[in-house]
């Protein structure tokens, strides 16, 4: 017999709707270029795809300890960072104990929260889209909450939480997973402090600088906290393909990943000015890939007259506190000129 706590769950669902011009998952707008995949083919090549993988992707890790500074002792590797929120939503504390997540927010941490039955105490942010302290430190108390996820920068908000904030509630004893999948874009980041203490880890991806279609989060902790998780691992959760055209990237596309990203947040601040000067929208700032923004009409109206135009964007207004707001990646500039200009056109045409 199946649990009955399936019965309350939901399956992941992303967006699956068709258009020309995507920009609805964050991803990098560039694929990869020419010289680069014929270096990854040449490595397939060579790959028996008969054998198991490296089980703990031990080149893997050594690249990428070296892309992000840090050894690869102090690094865990997932199918995809989400794998990673789920080990740490096993890991940390009894199931009976409570989940700490600002919302509105990136919703694996809820989710892995619920697919082991435990509680969560979800605390809307303030109307700077910060972390509101007060009333998190004392539900945090009242509910026995030893796991805290933060997205830094927040997906969808865009913005950076206060690190002081941070801070004060992981002294109540909460262990404090900060989740930089958008490092690259923001600059900002907790993995010194996670390098240091055991009740801090720090996760990256390799999903938003060009490589969604691996599947390689990071988990980057002391040595101690990482060998410890490392014991809830699947064996042999980072395919060998994986592993290769990761390697191959890393180490002989580190200009093309840099370049792209200079790109991409040099567009982020010309879409921040063009959305501003569009009437009626209200424009969030970002440290992250996408911008967040707020129209005077219904959001799915909007959603919609922009598929019709074949443009994708995220719908966020479903989350408490983003009612009639919309989540745009930033793409390559005619992407992005082609998105401003169909939202202008929805706008007057719903006007
Ligand atoms: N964390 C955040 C904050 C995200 O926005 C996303 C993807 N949208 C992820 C994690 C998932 O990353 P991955 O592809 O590595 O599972």
């Amino acid at each position: 017999m199946l649990s009955r706590r399936l019965n309350s769950l939901k399956a992941y669902k992303t967006e699956t709707t068709k258009a020309r011009i995507r920009l609805s998952s964050n991803e990098l707008p560039y694929d990869l270029p020419e010289d680069l995949k014929t270096l990854i083919l040449n490595e397939l090549k060579e790959t028996q795809l008969n054998r198991y993988p490296d089980p703990n992707s031990e080149e893997l890790r050594e690249v990428i300890g070296d892309f992000f500074g840090v050894s690869s002792e102090n690094i865990l590797l997932g199918n995809g960072s989400d794998e990673l929120i789920y080990y740490l939503s096993i890991a940390v504390g009894d199931f009976s104990q409570g989940v700490y997540v600002p919302v509105p927010t990136f919703p694996m941490y809820e989710i892995s929260a619920d697919m082991l039955g435990r509680p969560k105490v979800c605390v809307q942010l303030d109307e700077n889209f910060d972390i509101n302290l007060e009333k998190s430190l004392e539900l945090i108390a009242n509910k026995s909450v030893v796991l805290a996820y933060y997205s830094y920068p927040n997906n969808p908000t865009g913005n950076l939480f206060s690190k002081e904030k941070i801070h004060r509630i992981r002294e109540e004893g909460v262990f404090t997973v900060v989740d930089e999948a958008y490092y690259s874009y923001s600059g900002e980041s907790f993995k010194d402090e996670a390098l240091k203490r055991e009740d801090t880890v720090v996760l990256r991806t390799l999903s938003k600088i060009g490589l969604a279609g691996l599947r390689v989060g990071i988990l980057i902790g002391k040595e101690s906290v990482v060998s410890e998780l490392n014991k809830l691992r699947l064996p042999f959760n980072v395919t060998s393909p994986s592993q290769i055209i990761a390697k191959v990237v890393l180490s002989s596309g580190r200009d093309f990943i840099e370049e792209s990203v200079k790109k991409v947040t040099s567009e982020r601040e010309r879409v921040l000015k063009e959305l501003k000067g569009i009437k009626g929208v209200e424009v969030f700032p970002s440290r992250a890939n996408f911008i967040l923004f707020r129209t005077p009409f219904n959001a799915k109206a909007v959603h919609k007259g922009l598929v019709e135009r074949d443009v994708l964007i995220r719908d966020m207004s479903y989350l408490p506190g983003l009612d009639r707001c919309l989540r745009v990646s930033i793409g390559k500039p005619e992407e992005n000129d082609i998105f401003l200009e169909a939202l202008e056109k929805v706008l007057v045409s719903l006007n």
